[in-house]
Protein backbone atom coordinates (compact mmCIF):
# COMPACT_ATOMS: atom_id res chain seq x y z
CA UNK A 1 0.00 0.00 0.00
CA UNK A 2 1.10 3.55 -1.06
CA UNK A 3 0.21 6.43 1.47
CA UNK A 4 2.34 9.29 -0.67
CA UNK A 5 1.19 12.71 0.89
CA UNK A 6 0.77 15.08 -2.03
CA UNK A 7 2.65 18.08 -2.36
CA UNK A 8 0.84 21.28 -1.54
CA UNK A 9 2.37 23.08 -4.77
CA UNK A 10 2.19 20.46 -7.30
CA UNK A 11 -1.30 20.66 -8.65
CA UNK A 12 0.02 18.52 -11.80
CA UNK A 13 0.52 15.58 -9.59
CA UNK A 14 -2.71 15.72 -7.58
CA UNK A 15 -4.26 16.13 -11.17
CA UNK A 16 -2.24 12.85 -11.62
CA UNK A 17 -3.44 11.23 -9.13
CA UNK A 18 -6.97 11.71 -9.02
CA UNK A 19 -7.65 11.19 -12.45
CA UNK A 20 -5.82 7.95 -11.99
CA UNK A 21 -7.83 6.64 -9.22
CA UNK A 22 -10.74 7.73 -10.76
CA UNK A 23 -10.22 5.84 -14.36
CA UNK A 24 -8.65 2.59 -12.45
CA UNK A 25 -11.72 2.45 -9.82
CA UNK A 26 -14.74 -0.34 -10.88
CA UNK A 27 -17.93 1.38 -10.93
CA UNK A 28 -21.21 -1.02 -10.32
CA UNK A 29 -23.48 0.75 -12.61
CA UNK A 30 -26.38 1.03 -10.41
CA UNK A 31 -29.57 2.25 -12.90
CA UNK A 32 -29.17 0.91 -16.44
CA UNK A 33 -31.70 -0.24 -19.19
CA UNK A 34 -29.56 -2.69 -20.61
CA UNK A 35 -30.22 -6.52 -20.03
CA UNK A 36 -28.70 -9.75 -19.89
CA UNK A 37 -28.21 -11.95 -23.49
CA UNK A 38 -30.46 -14.26 -22.11
CA UNK A 39 -33.34 -11.88 -21.97
CA UNK A 40 -32.74 -11.95 -26.00
CA UNK A 41 -30.47 -10.32 -28.19
CA UNK A 42 -31.43 -7.84 -30.88
CA UNK A 43 -28.41 -8.83 -32.91
CA UNK A 44 -26.88 -5.50 -33.04
CA UNK A 45 -30.47 -3.97 -33.94
CA UNK A 46 -30.89 -6.19 -37.08
CA UNK A 47 -32.51 -9.76 -36.56
CA UNK A 48 -34.37 -9.88 -33.48
CA UNK A 49 -36.79 -7.10 -32.80
CA UNK A 50 -37.69 -8.60 -29.59
CA UNK A 51 -34.41 -8.95 -28.05
CA UNK A 52 -33.96 -6.86 -24.91
CA UNK A 53 -30.54 -6.41 -25.19
CA UNK A 54 -29.77 -3.94 -27.31
CA UNK A 55 -26.25 -3.21 -29.02
CA UNK A 56 -24.65 -1.73 -31.86
CA UNK A 57 -24.19 0.85 -34.87
CA UNK A 58 -28.11 1.21 -35.55
CA UNK A 59 -28.96 1.24 -32.02
CA UNK A 60 -26.66 3.32 -30.66
CA UNK A 61 -27.65 6.07 -33.70
CA UNK A 62 -31.44 5.99 -33.00
CA UNK A 63 -31.25 6.46 -29.49
CA UNK A 64 -34.48 8.68 -28.27
CA UNK A 65 -32.19 11.39 -27.02
CA UNK A 66 -30.83 11.63 -30.91
CA UNK A 67 -34.42 10.93 -32.40
CA UNK A 68 -35.38 14.51 -30.53
CA UNK A 69 -32.50 16.21 -31.99
CA UNK A 70 -33.03 15.23 -35.39
CA UNK A 71 -36.67 16.49 -35.49
CA UNK A 72 -34.84 20.11 -34.57
CA UNK A 73 -32.79 19.33 -37.72
CA UNK A 74 -35.43 18.15 -40.17
CA UNK A 75 -38.60 19.53 -38.96
CA UNK A 76 -41.76 17.25 -39.10
CA UNK A 77 -42.75 19.77 -41.77
CA UNK A 78 -40.38 18.50 -44.33
CA UNK A 79 -40.22 14.92 -42.28
CA UNK A 80 -43.25 13.59 -40.70
CA UNK A 81 -43.02 12.01 -37.64
CA UNK A 82 -45.15 8.84 -39.09
CA UNK A 83 -42.85 8.61 -42.09
CA UNK A 84 -39.87 8.65 -39.66
CA UNK A 85 -41.71 5.72 -37.62
CA UNK A 86 -42.50 3.63 -40.44
CA UNK A 87 -39.00 3.77 -41.79
CA UNK A 88 -36.67 0.47 -40.85
CA UNK A 89 -34.43 1.12 -37.71
CA UNK A 90 -31.68 0.93 -40.60
CA UNK A 91 -33.19 3.71 -42.44
CA UNK A 92 -33.87 6.11 -39.31
CA UNK A 93 -30.37 5.43 -38.57
CA UNK A 94 -29.23 6.84 -41.72
CA UNK A 95 -31.09 9.78 -41.19
CA UNK A 96 -29.88 10.34 -37.90
CA UNK A 97 -26.19 10.20 -39.14
CA UNK A 98 -26.52 12.21 -42.29
CA UNK A 99 -28.00 15.00 -40.69
CA UNK A 100 -26.54 15.16 -37.30
CA UNK A 101 -23.23 13.76 -37.91
CA UNK A 102 -22.06 14.51 -41.30
CA UNK A 103 -23.83 17.84 -42.25
CA UNK A 104 -23.93 19.30 -38.85
CA UNK A 105 -21.33 18.81 -36.44
CA UNK A 106 -22.47 16.80 -33.19
CA UNK A 107 -21.59 19.08 -30.59
CA UNK A 108 -24.57 17.95 -28.41
CA UNK A 109 -23.99 15.45 -25.60
CA UNK A 110 -25.79 12.44 -26.84
CA UNK A 111 -23.75 13.31 -30.33
CA UNK A 112 -20.54 13.17 -28.84
CA UNK A 113 -21.50 10.23 -27.10
CA UNK A 114 -21.75 7.89 -30.17
CA UNK A 115 -18.22 9.64 -31.23
CA UNK A 116 -16.26 8.74 -27.93
CA UNK A 117 -17.78 5.39 -28.43
CA UNK A 118 -16.75 4.56 -31.72
CA UNK A 119 -13.21 6.09 -31.16
CA UNK A 120 -13.39 3.71 -27.33
CA UNK A 121 -13.87 0.90 -29.69
CA UNK A 122 -11.03 1.31 -32.39
CA UNK A 123 -13.47 3.02 -34.95
CA UNK A 124 -12.99 6.14 -36.66
CA UNK A 125 -15.78 8.03 -36.01
CA UNK A 126 -15.60 10.27 -38.87
CA UNK A 127 -17.36 7.79 -41.64
CA UNK A 128 -19.46 9.20 -43.94
CA UNK A 129 -22.12 6.31 -43.76
CA UNK A 130 -23.21 3.98 -41.18
CA UNK A 131 -21.86 0.89 -43.69
CA UNK A 132 -18.57 0.44 -42.26
CA UNK A 133 -19.38 0.13 -38.84
CA UNK A 134 -22.43 -2.30 -39.75
CA UNK A 135 -19.38 -4.47 -40.80
CA UNK A 136 -17.46 -4.05 -37.81
CA UNK A 137 -20.59 -4.60 -35.24
CA UNK A 138 -21.80 -7.87 -37.61
CA UNK A 139 -18.65 -9.35 -36.70
CA UNK A 140 -18.93 -8.99 -32.94
CA UNK A 141 -20.99 -11.74 -30.67
CA UNK A 142 -22.93 -10.27 -28.09
CA UNK A 143 -21.57 -12.57 -25.24
CA UNK A 144 -18.09 -11.61 -25.72
CA UNK A 145 -18.95 -8.02 -27.06
CA UNK A 146 -20.78 -6.82 -23.53
CA UNK A 147 -17.22 -8.35 -21.63
CA UNK A 148 -15.25 -5.48 -24.31
CA UNK A 149 -17.96 -3.01 -23.27
CA UNK A 150 -17.41 -3.24 -19.47
CA UNK A 151 -13.86 -3.49 -19.56
CA UNK A 152 -13.37 -0.21 -21.63
CA UNK A 153 -16.33 1.28 -19.31
CA UNK A 154 -14.69 -0.66 -16.16
CA UNK A 155 -17.93 -1.44 -14.98
CA UNK A 156 -17.92 -4.72 -12.90
CA UNK A 157 -21.65 -5.03 -12.67
CA UNK A 158 -24.81 -3.90 -15.06
CA UNK A 159 -27.81 -3.59 -12.73
CA UNK A 160 -30.88 -3.96 -15.16
CA UNK A 161 -34.19 -2.66 -14.40
CA UNK A 162 -36.65 -5.51 -14.78
CA UNK A 163 -40.57 -4.45 -15.39
CA UNK A 164 -42.78 -6.47 -13.84
CA UNK A 165 -45.49 -5.17 -15.82
CA UNK A 166 -44.16 -5.32 -18.71
CA UNK A 167 -46.14 -8.68 -20.62
CA UNK A 168 -42.94 -9.74 -22.67
CA UNK A 169 -40.32 -9.45 -20.02
CA UNK A 170 -42.33 -10.98 -17.19
CA UNK A 171 -43.54 -13.87 -19.38
CA UNK A 172 -39.38 -14.52 -19.49
CA UNK A 173 -38.67 -14.86 -16.08
CA UNK A 174 -41.88 -17.39 -15.36
CA UNK A 175 -40.53 -19.44 -18.41
CA UNK A 176 -37.04 -19.54 -17.06
CA UNK A 177 -36.25 -19.46 -13.89
CA UNK A 178 -32.48 -18.86 -14.44
CA UNK A 179 -32.87 -15.87 -16.90
CA UNK A 180 -30.88 -13.41 -14.70
CA UNK A 181 -27.86 -16.32 -13.49
CA UNK A 182 -25.44 -14.16 -15.61
CA UNK A 183 -23.03 -13.37 -13.20
CA UNK A 184 -22.31 -9.60 -15.22
CA UNK A 185 -26.45 -8.52 -14.64
CA UNK A 186 -28.51 -7.73 -11.31
CA UNK A 187 -31.98 -7.61 -11.22
CA UNK A 188 -34.07 -4.44 -10.17
CA UNK A 189 -37.85 -4.91 -9.76
CA UNK A 190 -40.07 -2.19 -11.64
CA UNK A 191 -42.79 -1.85 -10.27
CA UNK A 192 -44.36 1.77 -11.48
CA UNK A 193 -48.37 0.45 -11.81
CA UNK A 194 -48.97 -0.63 -8.15
CA UNK A 195 -48.72 3.22 -7.13
CA UNK A 196 -49.08 4.95 -10.35
CA UNK A 197 -52.49 3.18 -11.68
CA UNK A 198 -53.22 0.90 -9.14
CA UNK A 199 -57.03 -0.28 -10.65
CA UNK A 200 -55.11 -1.74 -13.63
CA UNK A 201 -52.41 -3.40 -11.61
CA UNK A 202 -54.95 -4.78 -9.65
CA UNK A 203 -56.88 -6.52 -13.18
CA UNK A 204 -53.17 -7.73 -13.87
CA UNK A 205 -52.55 -9.13 -10.67
CA UNK A 206 -56.19 -11.03 -10.17
CA UNK A 207 -55.00 -12.53 -13.74
CA UNK A 208 -51.74 -13.89 -12.52
CA UNK A 209 -53.50 -15.41 -9.26
CA UNK A 210 -53.45 -12.81 -6.64
CA UNK A 211 -56.58 -12.01 -4.74
CA UNK A 212 -56.59 -8.19 -4.69
CA UNK A 213 -59.44 -5.58 -4.64
CA UNK A 214 -60.21 -2.11 -6.72
CA UNK A 215 -61.04 -1.04 -3.19
CA UNK A 216 -57.91 -2.01 -1.34
CA UNK A 217 -60.41 -4.50 0.69
CA UNK A 218 -60.53 -8.24 1.63
CA UNK A 219 -57.02 -9.59 0.95
CA UNK A 220 -55.36 -7.00 -0.89
CA UNK A 221 -53.00 -6.17 1.90
CA UNK A 222 -51.39 -9.63 1.76
CA UNK A 223 -51.67 -10.84 -1.18
CA UNK A 224 -49.92 -7.47 -2.86
CA UNK A 225 -47.09 -8.41 0.07
CA UNK A 226 -46.82 -11.81 -1.49
CA UNK A 227 -47.01 -10.87 -4.75
CA UNK A 228 -43.84 -8.26 -3.90
CA UNK A 229 -42.12 -11.21 -1.79
CA UNK A 230 -42.92 -14.15 -4.92
CA UNK A 231 -41.19 -11.21 -7.60
CA UNK A 232 -38.42 -10.03 -5.70
CA UNK A 233 -37.66 -13.67 -5.08
CA UNK A 234 -37.84 -14.77 -8.48
CA UNK A 235 -35.71 -11.64 -9.59
CA UNK A 236 -33.34 -11.71 -6.59
CA UNK A 237 -33.86 -8.09 -7.24
CA UNK A 238 -31.50 -5.99 -4.69
CA UNK A 239 -33.89 -3.09 -4.72
CA UNK A 240 -37.08 -1.90 -5.96
CA UNK A 241 -37.71 0.90 -8.73
CA UNK A 242 -40.23 3.36 -9.81
CA UNK A 243 -40.17 6.30 -11.93
CA UNK A 244 -43.27 8.36 -9.92
CA UNK A 245 -45.75 9.92 -11.55
CA UNK A 246 -46.29 14.08 -12.01
CA UNK A 247 -47.26 15.72 -9.20
CA UNK A 248 -45.80 12.90 -6.83
CA UNK A 249 -46.75 13.38 -3.20
CA UNK A 250 -46.78 11.29 0.26
CA UNK A 251 -49.27 11.06 1.41
CA UNK A 252 -51.53 12.36 -1.07
CA UNK A 253 -54.88 13.25 0.02
CA UNK A 254 -56.20 12.11 -3.54
CA UNK A 255 -54.54 9.11 -3.87
CA UNK A 256 -55.78 6.96 -1.21
CA UNK A 257 -55.25 3.77 -2.58
CA UNK A 258 -51.04 4.93 -3.37
CA UNK A 259 -50.65 5.26 0.69
CA UNK A 260 -52.41 1.84 1.47
CA UNK A 261 -49.85 0.60 -0.73
CA UNK A 262 -46.80 2.51 0.22
CA UNK A 263 -47.78 2.20 3.89
CA UNK A 264 -49.29 -1.23 4.35
CA UNK A 265 -47.21 -3.39 1.54
CA UNK A 266 -44.71 -1.58 0.14
CA UNK A 267 -43.13 -0.25 3.34
CA UNK A 268 -43.24 -3.29 5.46
CA UNK A 269 -42.10 -6.07 2.75
CA UNK A 270 -38.94 -3.84 2.03
CA UNK A 271 -38.25 -3.49 5.56
CA UNK A 272 -38.55 -6.81 6.17
CA UNK A 273 -36.19 -7.66 3.32
CA UNK A 274 -34.09 -4.70 4.16
CA UNK A 275 -34.41 -3.73 0.62
CA UNK A 276 -34.24 -0.05 -0.72
CA UNK A 277 -36.12 1.79 -2.61
CA UNK A 278 -35.68 3.78 -5.64
CA UNK A 279 -37.68 6.91 -6.11
CA UNK A 280 -36.82 8.61 -9.77
CA UNK A 281 -39.02 11.52 -9.22
CA UNK A 282 -39.31 14.45 -12.01
CA UNK A 283 -40.40 12.94 -15.11
CA UNK A 284 -43.18 13.76 -17.10
CA UNK A 285 -44.54 11.66 -20.17
CA UNK A 286 -45.29 12.32 -23.56
CA UNK A 287 -45.85 16.28 -23.95
CA UNK A 288 -44.74 15.49 -27.29
CA UNK A 289 -46.69 11.66 -27.84
CA UNK A 290 -45.32 11.48 -31.66
CA UNK A 291 -41.83 10.95 -30.21
CA UNK A 292 -42.55 8.26 -28.29
CA UNK A 293 -39.88 7.69 -25.84
CA UNK A 294 -38.48 10.78 -27.11
CA UNK A 295 -41.22 13.23 -26.18
CA UNK A 296 -40.53 13.36 -22.33
CA UNK A 297 -39.60 16.30 -19.98
CA UNK A 298 -38.32 16.68 -16.70
CA UNK A 299 -40.29 19.09 -14.03
CA UNK A 300 -39.70 20.19 -10.64
CA UNK A 301 -41.39 18.28 -7.86
CA UNK A 302 -42.52 18.96 -4.09
CA UNK A 303 -39.07 17.53 -1.91
CA UNK A 304 -41.80 16.89 0.84
CA UNK A 305 -42.55 13.27 -0.39
CA UNK A 306 -38.99 12.53 -0.10
CA UNK A 307 -38.35 13.70 3.45
CA UNK A 308 -41.79 12.34 4.76
CA UNK A 309 -41.11 8.83 3.28
CA UNK A 310 -37.20 8.94 4.89
CA UNK A 311 -38.98 10.59 8.31
CA UNK A 312 -42.09 8.19 8.51
CA UNK A 313 -40.22 5.15 7.70
CA UNK A 314 -36.92 5.41 9.58
CA UNK A 315 -36.90 1.69 8.85
CA UNK A 316 -36.50 1.87 5.54
CA UNK A 317 -33.78 3.11 2.53
CA UNK A 318 -34.97 4.97 -0.33
CA UNK A 319 -31.73 5.62 -3.00
CA UNK A 320 -33.38 9.26 -4.69
CA UNK A 321 -32.73 10.96 -7.97
CA UNK A 322 -34.93 14.10 -8.81
CA UNK A 323 -35.14 15.34 -12.92
CA UNK A 324 -35.41 19.04 -12.42
CA UNK A 325 -32.33 20.67 -11.98
CA UNK A 326 -34.21 23.14 -9.43
CA UNK A 327 -34.37 20.02 -7.27
CA UNK A 328 -30.96 19.29 -6.39
CA UNK A 329 -30.07 21.64 -4.07
CA UNK A 330 -33.00 20.87 -1.73
CA UNK A 331 -32.32 17.05 -2.08
CA UNK A 332 -28.94 17.99 -1.01
CA UNK A 333 -30.17 19.18 1.84
CA UNK A 334 -33.29 16.93 3.09
CA UNK A 335 -30.24 14.18 2.54
CA UNK A 336 -28.38 15.60 5.16
CA UNK A 337 -31.13 15.05 7.36
CA UNK A 338 -31.79 11.56 6.51
CA UNK A 339 -28.98 8.39 6.43
CA UNK A 340 -31.63 6.12 5.12
CA UNK A 341 -31.40 8.29 2.06
CA UNK A 342 -28.78 7.75 -0.98
CA UNK A 343 -28.76 10.35 -3.68
CA UNK A 344 -27.95 9.03 -6.57
CA UNK A 345 -26.94 9.88 -10.66
CA UNK A 346 -27.14 12.51 -12.51
CA UNK A 347 -30.48 11.43 -14.65
CA UNK A 348 -31.45 12.01 -18.71
CA UNK A 349 -31.57 15.66 -19.47
CA UNK A 350 -29.15 16.34 -16.28
CA UNK A 351 -26.77 13.81 -17.49
CA UNK A 352 -24.51 17.03 -19.29
CA UNK A 353 -20.87 17.94 -18.39
CA UNK A 354 -21.94 21.07 -17.23
CA UNK A 355 -24.46 19.89 -14.95
CA UNK A 356 -22.93 16.81 -13.64
CA UNK A 357 -20.07 18.80 -12.47
CA UNK A 358 -22.49 21.21 -10.58
CA UNK A 359 -24.53 18.56 -8.94
CA UNK A 360 -21.07 16.87 -7.93
CA UNK A 361 -19.56 19.71 -6.99
CA UNK A 362 -22.64 20.49 -4.75
CA UNK A 363 -23.20 17.26 -3.28
CA UNK A 364 -19.59 16.94 -2.21
CA UNK A 365 -20.05 20.54 -0.54
CA UNK A 366 -23.14 19.34 1.11
CA UNK A 367 -22.95 15.68 1.16
CA UNK A 368 -19.43 14.71 1.57
CA UNK A 369 -18.42 11.78 0.19
CA UNK A 370 -21.54 9.84 1.06
CA UNK A 371 -23.43 9.91 -2.08
CA UNK A 372 -23.20 8.03 -5.81
CA UNK A 373 -22.64 10.66 -8.17
CA UNK A 374 -24.12 9.09 -11.48
CA UNK A 375 -25.50 5.83 -12.94
CA UNK A 376 -25.39 5.74 -17.13
CA UNK A 377 -29.34 4.97 -17.46
CA UNK A 378 -27.78 3.14 -20.72
CA UNK A 379 -30.34 1.83 -22.69
CA UNK A 380 -28.07 0.78 -25.11
CA UNK A 381 -24.99 -1.59 -24.35
CA UNK A 382 -22.31 0.24 -25.90
CA UNK A 383 -23.61 3.74 -24.12
CA UNK A 384 -21.67 2.34 -20.80
CA UNK A 385 -18.80 3.33 -22.91
CA UNK A 386 -19.17 6.70 -23.19
CA UNK A 387 -21.61 7.42 -20.46
CA UNK A 388 -18.44 5.96 -17.68
CA UNK A 389 -15.87 7.88 -19.40
CA UNK A 390 -17.40 11.34 -19.70
CA UNK A 391 -18.61 11.25 -16.42
CA UNK A 392 -15.38 9.75 -14.96
CA UNK A 393 -13.32 12.73 -16.03
CA UNK A 394 -16.11 15.16 -14.31
CA UNK A 395 -16.29 13.51 -10.88
CA UNK A 396 -12.22 13.91 -11.35
CA UNK A 397 -11.98 17.05 -12.04
CA UNK A 398 -14.84 18.37 -9.55
CA UNK A 399 -13.08 16.31 -6.59
CA UNK A 400 -9.17 17.43 -7.53
CA UNK A 401 -10.61 21.21 -6.51
CA UNK A 402 -11.76 19.87 -3.40
CA UNK A 403 -8.58 18.37 -2.68
CA UNK A 404 -6.81 21.38 -3.61
CA UNK A 405 -8.80 23.18 -1.09
CA UNK A 406 -8.20 21.11 1.39
CA UNK A 407 -4.68 21.01 0.90
CA UNK A 408 -4.78 24.36 0.94
CA UNK A 409 -6.51 24.44 4.04
CA UNK A 410 -3.33 22.52 5.75
CA UNK A 411 -5.16 18.89 5.12
CA UNK A 412 -2.64 16.08 4.26
CA UNK A 413 -4.95 14.07 1.09
CA UNK A 414 -3.23 10.83 0.98
CA UNK A 415 -3.28 8.41 -2.62
CA UNK A 416 -4.84 6.22 -0.11
CA UNK A 417 -7.18 8.74 0.53
CA UNK A 418 -7.98 9.54 -3.02
CA UNK A 419 -8.82 5.79 -4.12
CA UNK A 420 -10.90 5.43 -1.30
CA UNK A 421 -13.20 8.01 -2.15
CA UNK A 422 -13.25 6.74 -5.48
CA UNK A 423 -14.05 3.56 -4.06
CA UNK A 424 -16.92 5.14 -1.87
CA UNK A 425 -18.84 7.11 -5.07
CA UNK A 426 -18.58 5.05 -7.55
CA UNK A 427 -19.18 1.19 -6.14
CA UNK A 428 -19.42 1.21 -2.29
CA UNK A 429 -21.88 3.53 -1.25
CA UNK A 430 -24.07 1.81 -2.96
CA UNK A 431 -23.24 -1.72 -2.34
CA UNK A 432 -23.61 -0.65 1.47
CA UNK A 433 -26.61 0.92 1.09
CA UNK A 434 -28.31 -2.08 -0.89
CA UNK A 435 -27.05 -4.52 1.92
CA UNK A 436 -28.16 -2.54 4.35
ZN1 LIG B 1 -33.90 4.79 -16.24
Amino acid sequence: MTTTTLDPTDRAALSQMVHDAVAAQPVTDLHTHVYAPSFGDSGGGQTNPDGLLLWGIDELVTYHYLIAEVFRVVPPSELSYDQYWNMSKQQQADHIWKHLFVENTPLSEAGRGVVTCLSRLGLDPNEKTLEPYRKWFSEQDADGYIDRVMELAGVDSIIMTNEVFSDHEREMWVENPAIADDPRFEAVLRIDKLLVDWPAAAHDLREWGYDVDDDFAGNTVDEVKRFLHDWLDRMRAIYVATSTPPGFAYPDPDHPERNKMIEQCLMPVLAQRGIPWALMIGSKRGINPALRDAGDIGQKENISAVYNLAAGFPDNRFMVTMLARENQHELCVVARKFGNILVFGCWWFLNNPSLIDEITRMRLELLGPTFAPQHSDARILDQLVYKWDHSRRIIADVLIDKYADLIQAGYAVSEDAVKRDARLLLRDNFRTFVRG
